[in-house]
């Protein structure tokens, strides 16, 4: 394969081949430098027939990148770099390995087709030396070296960006829990803040309410969540949604009239707060946000749903009388529907056709008249 390659080498005009070229203080020994003529540039080929480990590619590849010679590896087969993997170096696959059949003449090797990882595009071994000769090695992930400093540059990026973001993210959320923390604190149970007033309204819904203030202005204002009353449930559980879509519960009229007599029965004298249809930035759709009265800033739902339960206190629900009567939560089921044949019969059980014969209310009542319509009753005659 040296022959091969000197010979390859020396095909091309302006080069010359040197086989087991010694480095100068005779530390390593290249297998084919080629140079040009006037000895400015040189190529060292390294014919790598038997397996070396990836670092060890990088380490011999790395003191020629150091001695101004640009390495270029014939070898067998694909380099394995291993995981994490270390550098690629210049390398020529040409399938020619210790086992390889000889051929009649060293120059036939320049025929074989190679693949490499540079100067890309198929070829005979004797186009890519007279290409990487004549036209440079188009080589640009520079030296082992460079690759791994490259490498540490961009993991020190990531690192410093993923610091960044974690620092922006915590930072953030650092801002909302203070922001929720001073809703809370900003909120009262109307209960508590005007006593107690509950309003009932029929079979109306369940309104609980918290009395809060404004996050941007001063103002004070009622804000509400409803829910339908359900059988089997007296009185459902608090729930507020964060989220909330173009259409909203709390806006119906009958949570509304619950909101409005629970104000006028309280005399609470706080602005009630308003449900208007605005876009939300983090979100396509529109919604039904409450606004403060005063300033009309959107009070996001996201802060309403994290002000605590202990901080609403229900201000309308239905009247007892009219709920759904409760379930049994346990026990056995309600036994199945069967026919018993009852001994009472109502007066006008049925309304009598004309032709039927009409029966005195005695006779009806009597033993005979049971025993015969019991017997009507079963389809049977005795
Ligand atoms: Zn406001």
């Amino acid at each position: 394969m040296k022959t091969a390659l000197a010979a390859g080498i020396n095909a091309v005009p302006g080069w010359h081949a040197v086989i087991e070229y010694p480095h100068p203080e005779r530390e390593w020994i290249i297998d084919v430098l080629a140079a040009t003529d006037d000895g400015r540039r040189g190529v060292a080929f390294e014919v790598q027939l038997s397996s070396q480990t990836p670092e060890r590619y990088a380490e011999r590849s790395q003191r020629y990148f150091d001695s101004g010679l640009f390495p270029v590896w014939l070898v067998p087969r694909l380099i394995d770099y291993g995981w994490p993997a270390q550098p690629t170096v210049p390398a020529v696959v040409t399938g020619f390995g210790k086992s390889s059949d000889l051929p009649e003449t060293p120059e036939d090797l320049l025929e074989r087709e190679v693949a490499k990882n540079f100067r890309t595009g198929g070829g005979t071994l004797a186009q890519f030396l007279l290409t990487l000769l004549t036209s440079g090695p188009g080589w640009t992930l520079g030296s082992p070296q460079m690759q791994r400093d490259a490498r540490a540059a961009a993991e020190a990026r990531n690192q410093a960006r993923y610091e960044t973001e974690e620092r922006t993210r915590l930072e953030r959320l650092a801002k909302l829990e203070k922001a929720i923390k001073e809703f809370n604190a900003r909120s009262r149970p109307p209960a508590q803040a005007f006593g107690d007033h509950l309003v009932q309204s029929g079979d109306g819904p369940y309104v609980w309410a918290t009395a809060t203030g404004c996050w941007k202005c001063p103002a004070p204002m009622l804000l509400w969540t409803a829910q339908t009353r359900r059988s089997g449930d007296p009185v459902p559980e608090l729930e507020i949604r964060d989220k909330v879509g173009p259409k909203r519960f709390e806006n119906h009229p009958e949570v509304h009239k619950g909101v409005d007599r629970w104000l006028a029965a309280s005399g609470a004298g706080i602005g009630k707060a308003r449900i208007e249809r605005r876009m939300i930035k983090s979100r396509a759709e529109e919604s039904s946000t409450f606004v403060c009265p005063g300033c009309r800033e959107v009070i996001g739902q996201f802060f309403i749903s994290r002000i605590v339960p202990e901080k609403w206190s229900l201000i309308s629900a239905p009247d007892p009388a009219s709920l759904p009567a409760r379930r049994p939560k346990t026990g056995k089921q309600p036994p199945a529907l069967m026919i018993v044949p009852t001994v009472r019969v109502e007066p006008p059980a049925v309304p009598v056709k004309e032709s039927a014969p009409k029966i005195p209310w005695d006779q009806l009542h009597g033993a005979e008249g049971v025993a015969a319509a019991r017997r009507q009753f079963r389809g049977t005659t005795s």
